[in-house]
């Protein structure tokens, strides 16, 4: 037997997610986040699809992200969001950095110097999220001084939301005027044809006044919505008709008939309070699947939901299939995604995991057997 579980992709909903993100942005151009192997579901096979539906850039977090995507092939743009080590990469990938302070440009304009060849870059301002970029204080001094470097010209400018996906919407509005602030800085310095991009999944959804040039979504690419109430995701992903693109399945690895009253798995968390069939099932924490979801989630068997009972152990999870008929030990087992009328999304796991669907797709994508349909 094979570790761990089955992660089916399904692209034909990534591609039609990236129709979803255009039609509610009215045909902006999308850079398609692939960052953390496309959230899980694979970035270059993702890529692939995601260019032959047109998309025109790509962005991901570090350069070896983007050589798997060149060595694969990939001749699309690819923005990198976070990384500045490596310089020699973006020379020898043509990649497209994100500045983030001047002493950074310095380092790719005397590189690009020495090698005789120009480098584009797009220039990150933290306009509230606290993370990187320059500061509003910083960016007027720091573009007088980029605009004096030589081999290096700045093509585009961007930040990011640090809750676009609450509901009230008063600081990512005051993000966008920063913003707005940030253009003018650089257009008075007579930087000007740049891309403008600030909107991720959460904006693109719920904030026009963000769209600028193009549109930076990530989450909503795979079928999900990032809203921090769960409520409120479930009717954005049904306003938007997102298709979650991941479906996570596994096997059962054995059927027990206990007793009433026989505990089940470590601590004895779970005891049994009739005689009940127990499905074990070869898939653990160490295959993403949270542990916190122990006596707390629910997997699909035959089209109905069957709770996990007891501790999720590294390698097993056990399931109570009791109420459900004619169990077989050759029954597909499904942890994430539909079968039939059931259906477990990743903002259900999530918020019974008190995390995010990011780090649901995350863990459970990235340490599953991936396979692709509609292809
Ligand atoms: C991850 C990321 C995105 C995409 O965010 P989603 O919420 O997945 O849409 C956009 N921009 C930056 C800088 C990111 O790090």
């Amino acid at each position: 037997m094979d570790r761990g579980p089955i992660a089916e992709i399904d692209l034909s909903a990534i591609a039609h997610n990236l129709r979803a993100a255009k039609k509610i942005t009215g045909n902006k151009t999308v850079i398609a986040v692939v960052k953390a192997d496309g959230y899980g579901h694979g970035a270059v096979t993702v890529s692939q699809r995601l260019i032959e539906e047109g998309i025109s850039c790509l962005a991901v977090a570090y350069t070896s992200e983007a050589a798997t995507l060149r060595r694969a092939g990939i001749k699309a743009p690819i923005i990198l969001l976070f990384d500045k080590s490596n310089i020699e990469d973006y020379f020898k990938y043509s990649l497209i950095p994100v500045v983030h302070d001047a002493k950074t440009a310095q380092r790719f304009s005397k590189e690009a110097k020495a090698r005789k060849h120009n480098l584009n870059l797009h220039i990150k301002v933290d306009t509230g999220m606290g993370r990187l970029g320059f500061s509003m204080e910083d960016i007027e001094k720091g573009m007088s001084a980029i605009c004096k470097m030589n081999f290096i010209s700045v093509k585009g400018l961007m930040s990011h939301f640090s809750d676009a996906d609450l509901y009230d919407r008063s600081y990512a509005l005051m993000q966008v005027e920063r913003f707005n602030k940030a253009r003018n800085v650089l257009s008075k310095k007579g930087i000007k044809q740049i891309l403008c991009h600030m909107a991720n999944s959460a904006a693109v959804m719920t904030l026009s006044e963000s769209y600028f040039d193009a549109v930076r979504p990530g989450l909503m690419l795979y079928g999900c919505s990032p809203m921090q109430q769960t409520a409120d995701s479930y009717q954005l992903s049904a306003k938007h008709e997102l298709k979650p693109a991941m479906t996570v399945k596994t096997k059962i690895l054995s059927l027990r008939r206990f007793k009433k009253g026989t505990p089940v798995s470590y601590g004895r968390s779970f005891i049994t309070a009739r005689e009940s069939l127990i499905a074990v099932l070869p898939v653990g924490y160490a295959d993403g699947y949270p542990r916190v979801l122990s006596n707390n989630a629910d997997v699909i068997i035959r089209g109905k939901r069957a709770p996990v009972a007891g501790r999720i152990c590294m390698d097993t999870t056990m399931a109570d299939v009791t109420e459900i008929r004619n169990v077989s030990e050759r029954d597909e087992v499904i942890l994430l995604g539909k079968q039939k009328n059931a259906v477990i999304t990743a903002s259900e796991l999530a918020e019974k995991a008190g995390t995010i669907p990011y780090e649901i797709l995350t863990s459970l994508g990235n340490r599953s057997r991936r396979v692709y349909i509609n292809e």
